[in-house]
């Protein structure tokens, strides 16, 4: 079975990324133009954003990076979804206007069935 590295603990230096100009600006545009919280919008409350989150994990690679796609969330939505991101691997409850989940790490988009593994505890 394949091991998933542990980034959470490794140095990251892309995190360089953040203190670039070039973020700076995207990100300050990104708020002007986007400057409520997507996820308290999707529930109708509003709340100004302070954090443009990048919508697909872009691990460093700095063409994603840029490119995005971005949401602006505040900052407790972003730290409750970033959570519920890294312990289950996708987001849910965001769907799009035709009803289906948006986060493309969500197993509807993955095109892998949706198993859920029982232990043999109900087997006689
Ligand atoms: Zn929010």
């Amino acid at each position: 079975m394949p091991r998933r590295p542990d980034t959470r603990r490794q140095t990251k230096p892309w995190r360089a990324l953040y203190d670039s100009p070039r973020w700076q600006s995207l990100r300050r545009n990104h708020l002007a133009a986007h400057p409520l919280c997507d996820a308290c919008l999707a529930q109708a409350h509003t709340t100004p954003a302070t954090v443009v989150h990048h919508k697909v994990r872009h691990n460093g690679d700095a063409a994603l990076f840029f490119r995005g796609p971005f949401e602006s969330l505040c900052k407790s939505c972003h730290d409750r979804l970033g959570a519920e991101d890294d312990s289950r691997g996708y987001r849910r409850g965001m769907t799009g206007p035709d009803g289906f989940p948006i986060d493309e790490r969500h197993p509807f988009n993955s095109g892998a069935p949706m198993v859920r593994r029982n232990k043999s505890r109900n087997r006689g």
